[in-house]
């Protein structure tokens, strides 16, 4: 039986992947790989900066076709490489300000409706009642530990001053009462007494 170029190649290439998932010769690969690290990194970094835009174009297809992978792989990268990650991020942005900020109004303008939404859904979350309270208190000239003296303020059940239920008197809501020279918080009081002490 004669073989045609196009067949030889096909039995060759078929011989060598049968090779390459064989233990052994998957030892070897492995064996190589570490043994030309370096090599190895250089010869990608030049293939990538001359095929570029093929690359990118695989890239683009493989992730429309893969999103919930992608999604679930890049989520994971990030959760283990957060530190980085965020320093990478924050130098990207100082380098691309108004690159960044184009883009935003872009998205922003895009998802109006989204952006609301989830702003309404974010007042009801704990982080995001936990801000606006925060928020609040910087209005009204309130410095300090902002965290502290929000775990104080959640877990203050009755008026520091006159023990009244903070959650059934009348005369409740909770205030801030802070040095009004300093801005330092000072105590939980229900609104009576916070009105009192001024
Ligand atoms: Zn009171």
């Amino acid at each position: 039986m004669v073989l045609t170029l196009e067949e030889k190649k096909e039995r060759r290439r078929l011989a060598t992947k049968k090779y390459r998932e064989s233990k052994k010769g998957k030892e070897k690969i492995k064996k190589y790989k570490e043994d030309n690290k370096e090599k190895l990194k250089e010869d990608a970094k030049i293939y990538y900066q001359n095929n570029i835009e093929k690359i990118s174009v695989k890239t683009q297809i493989y992730r429309e076709n893969n999103r919930e992978k992608e999604k679930k792989r890049s989520r994971t990268y990030y959760n283990t490489n957060r530190e980085k990650e965020i320093e990478r991020r924050r130098k990207y942005i100082e380098n691309n300000r108004e690159k960044v900020k184009e883009r935003e109004r872009k998205y922003r303008e895009n998802n109006k409706e989204k952006i609301t939404n989830y702003a309404k859904y974010y007042q009801t979350t704990d982080g995001g009642k936990k801000s606006i309270t925060i928020n609040g208190w910087k209005s009204y000239g309130l410095i300090d530990d902002y965290d502290k003296v929000y775990e104080r303020y959640e877990y203050t059940l009755f008026c520091d001053e006159c023990r009244c239920d903070l959650d059934q008197c009348t005369k409740s809501v909770k205030s801030m009462d802070h040095d009004h020279i300093t801005g330092l918080f000072r105590n939980i009081l229900c609104r009576s007494c916070n009105v009192k002490r001024r």
